[in-house]
């Protein structure tokens, strides 16, 4: 059953005119937005949003309000990084109230940053608003833990976006592969093959458990456990498309206890997962 729901009265800041929210906006579902996120969407004059940011959570913003659209669409190039910024100071400097929104957390692999390091060079006021990130909540979402007490205490978040600053040899593999038991990588469809391929010759086995998770606690959720040397060829079958994350680590193996979403299809979930023998991992 659906139920609307009805906020509680929190007391937040004032949304004052000429300042700039960075808002995370979670990974998708709507209700992960934050209390401060929602109440910034009801305030905001101007709205200037990724791609990541979907329509259901839009549709909270202020009637009236501005939404200005600052991602790719369509393979088209994305709006230079300080346009955007440019533009936020702009606004602000209208003394609108300005509400940056971002998937996820605005300071993982969001760039947040750099916006709104602009903003301080620019002396433009601003406020944070952390978000879920889709690294967390995505694969929470998704059925599998980031960290658990048997399988792993140390996690790595790593983008697998490096295009612009001289692709992925400038990690060093082989303290990501000795560093974590559990890697989380950002933006890896592109780079998949090469992710696996150094991950494997930086010594970790090719058998292990990996995932990719698309759409993300979003209606289009999609996940595809595999393992680190079958995953490239397995999202290419599969059809992954973007937003999507790849997971390597045991804690994959507790998605077959975990899988709450598919739980709720019909899926019997196991209560040891980690007992179960590898192998028999399907989608
Ligand atoms: N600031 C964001 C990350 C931005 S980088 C955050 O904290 O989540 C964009 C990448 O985030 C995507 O390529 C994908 O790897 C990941 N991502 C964001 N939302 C996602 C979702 N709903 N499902 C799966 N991956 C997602």
């Amino acid at each position: 059953m659906i139920r609307r729901v009805k906020m509680p009265p929190i007391e937040c800041p004032e949304f004052r005119p000429g300042w700039v929210w960075l808002v995370g906006a979670g990974p998708g579902d709507p209700g992960l937005l934050t209390l401060l996120a929602t109440h910034a969407l009801g305030q905001a004059d101007t709205i200037v949003h990724d791609a990541l940011v979907e329509a259901r959570v839009l549709a909270l913003a202020r009637p009236g309000a501005e939404l200005v659209f600052a991602g790719k669409r369509g393979g088209r190039p994305s709006p230079r990084q300080p346009d955007i910024s440019a533009r936020l100071v702009r606004l602000a400097r209208e003394g609108k109230r300005v509400l940056r929104l971002k998937g996820g957390d605005p300071f993982v692999f969001g760039r947040g940053g750099e916006e709104a390091l602009a903003l301080v060079r620019a002396g433009v006021p601003f406020r944070v608003v952390p978000g879920i990130s889709a690294g967390v909540g995505g694969l929470a979402h998704a059925g599998i833990p980031l960290t658990h007490r048997e399988t792993n205490s140390a996690v790595t978040l790593v983008t697998g976006h490096l295009a612009e600053s001289g692709g992925l040899g400038v990690l060093d593999w082989p303290a990501l592969a000795r560093g974590a038991p559990v890697l989380v990588f950002y933006m890896p469809l592109k780079r998949l093959g090469d992710i696996s391929r150094h991950l494997i010759d930086a010594g970790r086995g090719v058998d292990e458990p990996a995932a990719l998770v698309s759409q993300a606690a979003l209606p289009g959720q999609r996940v595809v456990e595999t393992t680190l040397a079958r995953a490239p060829a397995d999202a290419t079958d599969a059809r992954i498309d973007p937003p999507a994350l790849f997971v390597v680590g045991e804690v994959v193996r507790l998605r077959a206890g975990l899988d709450w979403l598919g739980a709720l299809e019909g899926r019997e979930l196991v209560a040891d997962p980690l007992a179960t023998p590898r192998g028999g991992i399907g989608e």
